[in-house]
């Protein structure tokens, strides 16, 4: 396993749209470690999630997992996910105003729509396929990173520019208000 360095906005990779992984070549060496790696790398940014093209490889893999996070402490947690060949089905046309940011896009936030109910299908890294239902926040992330396959940013999506902030100025001024907007969506909430 090893730290991957993270592509950050600008570089082209990251508007790629990566390439499906298949059946055989996901028990290689080559994918397997790359799972390794993206799991690692993760962790040590302390990120929610980090998709294939962000270490540079245009493959259709990306790992997710929430667990305290520092960057993010009102996420519900998420156990680690591996997802292959990831799509995204929404499951109504109810949408969430999220502020995100990613690793990618250093020192950036804004606000900006996903769906708020989506179902998953993957194939997990032994090549099982899978699905799953996430809403809210958890919705979100999938999003986030299933976009990154797609050379999506969030940047991309913001509809009013004027939400973007620093990490600071978003702690300091507009980190509240996202609170209590979201927290119908937060563990233990009311949903
Ligand atoms: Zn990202």
């Amino acid at each position: 396993m090893s730290v991957r360095e993270i592509a950050t906005l600008g570089d082209p990779v990251l508007r790629e749209r990566a390439v499906e992984v298949g059946a055989q070549e996901l028990g290689s060496d080559e994918i397997q470690q790359l799972i390794d790696n993206l799991i690692e790398t993760m962790r040590s940014a302390g990120g929610a999630g980090l998709a294939a093209t962000q270490v540079s490889v245009p493959r259709r893999v990306a790992v997710i997992e929430v667990d305290d996070n520092p960057r993010y402490p009102y996420k519900p947690p998420i156990s680690l996910t591996v997802i292959v060949n990831p799509t995204i089905e929404p499951l109504s046309e109810e949408r969430l105003l999220i502020n995100e940011g990613c690793l990618s896009v250093p020192n950036l936030r804004a606000d900006l729509e996903r769906f708020l109910d989506v179902r998953v299908r993957y194939l997990d890294r032994n090549g099982e396929p899978r699905e799953l239902v996430a809403r809210g926040l958890t919705a979100g992330t999938f999003q986030h990173e299933v976009d990154h396959l797609d050379g999506v940013l969030f940047l991309d999506r913001v509809s009013d520019p004027r939400t973007f902030s620093t990490w600071e100025q978003f702690e300091r001024h507009h980190k509240a208000a996202f609170l209590a907007r979201i927290a119908p969506y937060i563990r233990g909430a009311p949903e």
